[in-house]
């Protein structure tokens, strides 16, 4: 990297979104592109990076994650949450599970209602999201997805014989397989789509960076720490940077573009001045704009596992015993498939804990084994697992540094479980997969409930289980919404962060809201979308389409029973119509046919 140069943008992180953001700046080749990454790149020789099934093997390990552990969580004990975050090219699509998950159409439609967000609706997103894949499982014609884009998705097989009691079991329990949890329905269960392509994990690095990583215009660097962002009064100028123990660099640039992600994005704000006037003060940095959403707004997913011991020897815990790992790897490297080429997830859903809500606000995942997600505990021999939680939690928290020192992690305040509505959907949602592992389908594989056990019947008793065993799924975010009220920090027609000029800020902290499920597709949608706002490129045109909502039901008599989950007809593969730009309210009735509020 030639220091001395001065490039049109500097991108801070080679992760998900910065994958894709360089790739598209970098296209236009009058554009010089930087992008500076902390971690180190993602060899392809890294068995733990590229082979689906060794997902668990770099979280906790220093040389792909960065291994952050929350504040003591109030409503959990004390208990300090590990988070792990991908280090290295890609970031954390370098290590993540591989789910692909857009989150409900109404998410968006939440976002578009708040001040500033219109054309953040999803007929605005929806151009993005099928410009970034490749659904081979995709029929020519439809018009919910992309068939040509960078991010090749394969569906999960789901055809093993836990999957098959699995969906026979959602039915028994009276809800619906849906064709797409991507597509016209989200609502229901289905295979899942997967960002793995012949038999390897397709990270952001590898779709977006690794193919364009020759062009002139596009300069690499990993292994290398951006310590803060250099202002010209109110215009950034470009970042100071350390490699190893070395003495601080820096790089000027016509723009500045933070890709750090959800914890670090804020971080580098921070240590750059820009936060909130009266902490930063009170650490000895220089305020260059008093910005109070600077770290604030934190939300995540909370999770728990649902485990069953399993009567037959069906399930893939085999292949995680240390004889039969040489067997896996070998056969993965060879051929590219077997048990290696799968993540495993390879199949879910999406419920209402509640009738009354307007759309679904929990995940399933279900797993043909019984173990945490970091690979320990396995629960014994053979196994299965839902992997479950709330995905539109009102719980709020915050990122803040505790020091001017870049190398310091920041204090990560999640509050999990510290609203009511929070713990309502909580106790909802282990009905709900208890309810699910409990019909007739799964008599022939269950030798019985392992965790959380029988012996959690109560409302109070699954809170506390769910409080001492709740991991994070994962999906920090928020932290840097877009939006033009007073709690926002970037502007969602540039990506610019307020009252600044030439910085911008685009991965999971622009959210201003979680969405229902995963959070990969959404980052990706996001750095696509705003990849054409930075260029000032003409936006898509909105595809305004219909899709599935549902009647809305008055919720049940009895708050602490197992929701009675709808019955619908089957989707239509295509429909012409739209959805209108209004959020729907808890209680409206909710059906595409049905009459709108004026
Ligand atoms: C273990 C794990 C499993 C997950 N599973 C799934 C899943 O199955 N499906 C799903 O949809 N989502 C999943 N997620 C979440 C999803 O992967 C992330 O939300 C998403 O990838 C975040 O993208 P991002 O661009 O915001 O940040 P990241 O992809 O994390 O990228 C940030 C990058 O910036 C770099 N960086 C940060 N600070 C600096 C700095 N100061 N200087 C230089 N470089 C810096 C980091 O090293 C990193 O490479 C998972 C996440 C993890 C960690």
């Amino acid at each position: 990297m030639a220091t001395s140069a001065r490039y049109d943008f500097v991108i801070v992180g080679g992760g998900s979104a910065g994958c894709a953001v360089a790739n598209r700046l970098s296209a236009d080749p009058s554009n010089r592109v930087l992008v500076l990454e902390a971690g180190r790149p993602d060899y392809a020789w890294d068995l733990f990076v590229h082979m689906p099934a060794a997902l668990s093997f770099p979280i906790g390990n220093r040389f792909y994650d960065w291994r952050y552990r929350s504040e003591p969580e109030p409503y959990l004990h004390g208990r300090r949450v590990y988070h792990a975050r991908g280090k290295l090219l890609g970031g954390s699509s370098s290590i993540n599970g591989m789910i692909f998950q857009r989150g409900n159409p109404m998410d968006y439609q939440r976002w578009a209602a708040d001040p500033g967000m219109a054309t953040w609706d999803y007929a605005h997103c929806l151009p993005y999201f099928k410009r970034m894949e490749a659904c081979l499982a995709a029929d020519p014609a439809d018009v919910y997805r992309g068939r040509a884009g960078p991010l090749v998705l394969e569906r999960g097989p789901a055809s093993s014989p836990l999957f098959g009691a699995f969906f026979e079991a959602v039915q028994q329990a009276g809800y619906q397989l849906t064709a797409d949890v991507n597509g016209y329905m989200q609502e229901g269960f289905a295979p899942f789509d997967r960002n793995i392509h012949n038999g390897r994990r397709l990270s952001a690095a590898r779709a977006y960076l690794h193919p364009v990583i020759g062009r002139p215009n596009l300069d690499v660097a990993t292994r290398t720490l951006v310590t803060r962002v250099l202002f010209d009064g109110t215009r950034a100028a470009g970042v100071e940077y350390v490699r190893g123990n070395g003495a601080p660099l820096q790089v000027r640039a016509g723009e500045v573009v933070l890709c750090g992600g959800a914890i670090n994005s804020p971080q580098t704000l921070q240590l750059s001045g820009v936060g909130r006037a009266d902490e930063l003060t009170a650490l000895g940095i220089e305020v260059v704009q008093d910005l109070r959403g600077v770290g604030e707004n934190l939300q995540d997913h909370l999770e728990v596992y649902v485990q069953h011991a399993c009567a037959q020897p069906v399930s893939v815990a085999p292949y995680l015993k240390y004889r039969y790992r040489p067997w896996v790897a070998l056969r993965w490297l060879l051929g590219g498939n077997g048990p290696g080429a799968s993540n495993h997830f390879e199949a879910g859903g999406f419920v209402r804990g509640d009738q009354s809500l307007p759309y679904p606000n929990l995940m399933l995942h279900f797993l043909p084994i019984a173990i945490r997600y970091d690979g320990s505990k396995p629960a014994g021999d053979h196994g299965y697992q839902v992997h479950i939680g709330p995905m539109l939690s009102d719980a709020r928290g915050s990122v803040k540094i505790t020091s001017a020192d870049p190398r310091s992690h920041p204090a990560l305040r999640f509050n999990y479980l510290s609203t009511d509505q929070d713990r309502r959907e909580w106790v909802q949602a282990i009905r709900v997969a208890r309810h699910i592992l409990g019909q007739p389908a799964f008599e022939p594989f269950d030798l019985g409930e392992v965790s959380p056990g029988p012996e959690v019947r109560t409302d109070q008793e699954i809170l506390e289980w769910v409080a001492s065993e709740g991991e994070t799924a994962l999906h920090p975010s928020c932290t840097c919404k877009m939006g033009t009220d007073a709690r926002s920090v970037v502007d969602p027609t540039s990506m610019r962060v307020h009252g600044l000029e030439g910085l911008r800020v685009v991965d999971a902290s622009v959210m201003p809201y979680l969405t229902n499920g995963n959070i990969y597709a959404p980052v990706m949608m996001v750095a696509e979308k705003a990849a054409d706002l930075i260029l000032g490129n003409a936006p898509l045109p909105p595809e305004p389409v219909d899709v599935y909502r549902h009647a809305a039901a008055p919720p049940p008599a009895d708050p602490g029973s197992v929701p009675a989950p709808p019955r619908v007809s089957e989707p239509p593969r295509h429909r012409a119509g739209r959805i209108d730009g209004e959020p729907a309210e808890a209680g409206e009735v909710d059906r595409p046919d049905a009459k709108r509020r004026p």
